[in-house]
């Protein structure tokens, strides 16, 4: 299938999506040709999900920054919180840059459904996020607790109270399982500014990208569909968003 046509399907869904390849190509270019930084003075960290999908479809060029420092845990909520960002500011280069891309997942099938990809070797389709699906799930059939975090499913229960805060919301919406990823987005996104705004970087700039994460099958690749794209030059402490 030719490129043109892949972006076709993605695009019924996230009209401004690109292939995560080439959103990474032009990051990288504006981070050399902009900032005039060198990538490898870059220090990457991504916060979106543990899913090994991400792991399969990640890009190569990303091999040329730094890093990645893991944020991400169940469909990239920053679960490695303040000690997390804390950290990897602490292992940039002085004249270097942090760029952060973060942001939940969601499946598309080459024939147009969301929610699902097919994996490799698999004659079945599996569910993309699992963990938002599970939680839409449990919201559907009113079986999540205000409250319930435990200690053997934490990172699940957070993204369960995450829905469940935005219940009717998600519920009423056309496409539940698109609305629930947007929800998660929203929580990431705010998540991720509050963790910005209370560390220390000893570097030039700090890059954030939020996008939603779009995988398809096997033979179709990974699509990004940018939501901020914004820059924080620290020496003046002055943020400007490039998102066209
Ligand atoms: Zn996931």
């Amino acid at each position: 299938m030719r490129k043109r046509e892949k972006l076709g399907i993605i695009r019924n869904y996230y009209p401004n999506a690109m292939t995560t390849i080439d959103s990474l190509n032009k990051l990288v270019d504006f981070i050399d040709d902009e900032l005039d930084i060198d990538p490898s003075n870059v220090m990457l960290a991504d916060s979106i999900c543990s899913d090994d999908v991400n792991s399969i479809q990640y890009p190569s060029r990303a091999l040329e920054l730094l890093g990645p420092f893991k944020m991400g845990g169940l469909d990239g909520f920053p679960f490695t919180g303040l000690t997390g960002m804390g950290a990897f500011a602490s292992h940039v280069p002085n004249d270097g840059a942090v760029f952060i891309y973060y942001g939940p997942h969601i499946g598309v099938t080459k024939t147009g459904i969301i929610g699902e990809i097919n994996r490799h070797g698999q004659t079945k389709n599996s569910s993309c996020c699992g963990a938002a699906k599970g939680a839409l799930k449990k919201l559907m059939a009113n079986e999540i607790i205000e409250g319930n975090i435990s200690e053997i499913d934490y990172q699940m229960n957070i993204i369960e109270q995450m829905l469940l805060r935005q219940k009717d919301r998600i519920l009423t919406a056309p496409n539940p399982i698109f609305e629930a990823t947007e929800v998660i987005y929203e929580a990431i996104d705010e998540r991720i500014n509050e963790l910005v705004s209370r560390t220390e970087y000893h570097c030039k700039y700090v890059v954030l990208v939020g996008a939603i994460l779009i995988n398809s099958d096997t033979d179709m690749g990974s699509f990004t569909s940018t939501k901020r794209f914004d820059v924080i030059d620290l020496e003046t402490n002055k943020r400007k968003s490039f998102l066209e």
